[in-house]
């Protein structure tokens, strides 16, 4: 074997990925295969007999180490399946996803831009966009009134005082955007809620008569994410949260975790995104990354077991994944292409409560400690976007299509005209939102721009609807269930305005 010529103290920081000079790279590993031993984690296949379909998909130039000083060298990379049919299916996947592209839809769709003037990573949310975020949004929010939710708004920046008080400032110090006020006091832009919810929790002294309670609050925070790595929605700068939090005893935290999973439950069984539950644990080896005693630790962590499995769900347990103030419930979301991606979490927080002091009188006339719920449903709307675009390709249930219901002109005769704009009327006063397309093309045209838009239904006004007030209906393809016959344009109207109110995927027409 040749001698290695790799010293992490030669590396900058930057090539280490640590913040610091001092290196982080503390064990290498080898792995060997035969007599071939390679410096990397591994695993490799015994031999290339083992592979049973490969494509090489592109090559690249790339730099000896990532600088530019260094040789040139080209790198090659390719996929490799144990079966052609796993391979098929791998590229047809990525076929379709590049298909779906969020990025692209979101253009073509008109739901977002990005502008240079106000920076990367800070989308800008169109009326079509706005409508489509909102509408999610809703829904969220209806389903945690049902649950007790109480709204609450808290402003954007806040002291540093605050975060230094929920351990975010030492955390998370390198994310925050930090605003020096002209008196010199240092404000950050708020990166997350929890510990302005706090604050309305610690307002006076609680009872225990009064929990649980529970705030709620879609808003935007603000992280200061490397421009390398933001892309489309997946990752940005401005996010905004469909934030809850649940302040209670340790005694009603199962009653809490179970209300909030069925909240979780219900949204994803809407959006038709199926979900996979995991615990994601402390990793008692990186103890220093977490507050709180290993007991308190331990108590939580088999108390979150115990609800998942009082409720009878499956679950994975990873280690590692916890957040710095308590175990959580990651829910991973499966697409309509496969793949998955983190979606929805119910946190259990023992800390941030110790922290801000957070104590209810109880039963005894004494002070007890509380513990905090979080629980994200979309999580980052932004994120959920980028994943609930690509998993409808643009192709949204009525409840939540930005254009319900467009209405074409076969021509601009007075009749025809008058009828189309009645119809628009009646729409927007059972609280559709529809539009009209006057211009002076084909139906032909129209109808294939109204596809294009991916609109769920689409009527033509011709002089026999003018006459009867009858329509038949356009229904989009995804959402069709069986062929259209003419009906009343009221009885049409009353139909979509009750999908949409019902939040059903298919069509009732
Ligand atoms: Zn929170």
């Amino acid at each position: 074997m040749r001698a290695g010529t790799t010293l992490a103290k030669d590396l900058d920081s930057e090539m280490l990925g640590t913040a610091s000079d001092e290196s982080k790279v503390d064990e290498v590993s080898f792995y060997t295969n035969g007599t071939f031993c390679d410096l990397c984690r591994g695993p490799h296949v015994e031999h290339t007999g083992k592979v049973g379909a490969f494509k090489l998909m592109r090559v690249g130039g790339v730099y000896w180490r990532g600088k530019d000083t260094n040789p040139q060298m080209q790198r090659i990379y390719g996929v490799a399946f144990s079966s052609k049919q796993e391979l098929h299916d791998h590229l047809q996947m990525l076929e379709e996803a590049k298909k779906r592209d969020h990025r692209k839809l979101g253009q073509e769709l008109d739901l977002f831009i990005f502008s240079e003037l106000v920076g990367p990573g800070l989308p800008l949310w169109t009326p079509r966009g706005t409508v489509l975020k909102t509408e999610l949004d809703k829904y969220v929010q209806e389903l945690r009134d049902q649950a007790g939710f109480m709204q609450v708004t808290v402003p954007h920046i806040t002291k540093k005082d605050l975060y230094e008080k929920s351990g975010h400032w030492a955390k998370f110090s390198d994310e925050l955007f930090k605003i020096t006020t002209r008196e010199g006091h240092i404000f950050a832009m708020k990166p997350m809620n929890c510990p302005h919810h706090t604050q309305f929790y610690d307002a006076t002294q609680r009872s225990y008569r009064d929990l649980p309670i529970r705030y709620r609050e879609s808003t935007m925070v603000y992280r200061d994410e490397q421009t390398g790595e933001l892309g489309g929605l997946s990752r940005v700068r401005s996010i905004t949260q469909d934030d809850a939090h649940v302040f209670c005893r340790y005694s009603q935290v199962e009653q809490e975790v179970l209300s909030l999973w069925d909240i979780v439950e219900t949204f994803y069984a809407t959006v038709g995104i199926e979900l996979r539950v995991r615990l994601s644990l402390h990793d008692p080896e990186n103890r220093s990354s977490y507050l709180g005693t290993d007991k308190q630790w331990a108590d939580v962590e088999n108390a979150m077991r115990k609800i998942a499995t009082d409720r009878g769900s499956a679950y994975e347990e990873e280690v590692g994944d916890a957040a710095f103030y308590g175990p959580k419930f990651d829910f991973m979301g499966r697409d309509a292409i496969g793949r998955e991606h983190q979606v929805a979490t119910i946190q259990f927080d023992f800390n941030q409560p110790e922290g801000f002091d957070l104590t209810c009188i109880n039963e005894e006339g004494e002070k007890e400690r509380i513990v905090m719920v979080h629980c994200a449903v979309m999580g980052s709307h932004e994120r959920f976007l980028s994943v609930y675009i690509e998993h409808t390709a643009g192709k949204f249930p009525v409840w939540c299509a930005p254009e319900q219901v467009r209405i074409l002109t076969v021509n601009q005769t007075d009749e025809i005209v008058k009828t189309a704009e009645d119809i628009v009327d009646r729409a927007k006063l059972l609280g559709l939102r529809v539009t009209l397309d006057n211009a002076q093309e084909s139906v032909g045209k129209k109808i294939r721009d109204s596809e294009l838009w991916k609109v769920p239904y689409t009527i033509v006004i011709g002089e026999k609807e003018a006459e009867s007030d009858e329509v038949t209906p356009r229904i989009r393809g995804d959402m069709k269930v069986g062929e259209p016959t003419p009906m009343k344009v009221d009885n049409f109207l009353k139909s979509v305005a009750n999908e949409s109110k019902a939040r059903v995927s298919k069509s009732s027409i």
